[in-house]
């Protein structure tokens, strides 16, 4: 029994380096979001298509969500945990069916993060205040900043201003 759980322990070690630079590799470092909760807590919170965009990363189909089309003026919050995120004066028409701008709200809206899903190198956008996914942001945007934030209806909340 001993040896057993000698070698547990060193398994758990071993687990604990491997996972700690893993960490390490990653070229953006996730900053802890504020809000944790469990997929469960999340999903008595958020409806199936949200909490499958929002937490398991997923992408609504172009065109069918809420806001590709909306020209109001406005604030666009996560969806999630209300974090102000972008701003209806830099949405502008990408033609791709997912709501797009050019830059987010302010300095601590977002992170970026390297997605190598799909065997493709995107940069996911993540909502800072509570980590949920909320789309990629792309190169091939407009001035002044050159970025297209492309994000999924799913994951924003929009109030008039
Ligand atoms: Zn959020």
């Amino acid at each position: 029994m001993t040896i057993f759980r000698n070698i547990t322990a060193g398994f758990l070690i071993f687990m604990m380096i491997q996972a700690c630079s893993q960490n390490q590799n990653k070229q953006t470092p996730m900053i802890q979001p504020k809000i944790q909760k469990s997929a469960e807590e999340w999903k008595k919170q958020l409806s199936p298509l949200q909490f499958h965009i929002l937490r398991e990363k997923g992408t609504e189909r172009a065109f069918s969500g809420a806001y590709w089309d909306n020209h109001q003026k406005g604030t666009y919050f996560c969806s999630a945990c209300h974090q102000e995120l972008f701003d209806s004066e830099t949405k502008f028409e990408s033609g791709s069916g997912w709501p797009s701008f050019y830059q987010p709200f302010g300095k601590s809206s977002v992170s970026i993060l390297k997605d190598t899903s799909l065997g493709m190198v995107r940069d996911e956008v993540v909502c800072q205040n509570c980590g949920g996914h909320l789309g990629h942001v792309f190169p091939d945007g407009p001035n002044p900043t050159g970025l297209r934030y492309c994000i999924n209806s799913a994951a924003l909340s929009f109030e008039k201003k």
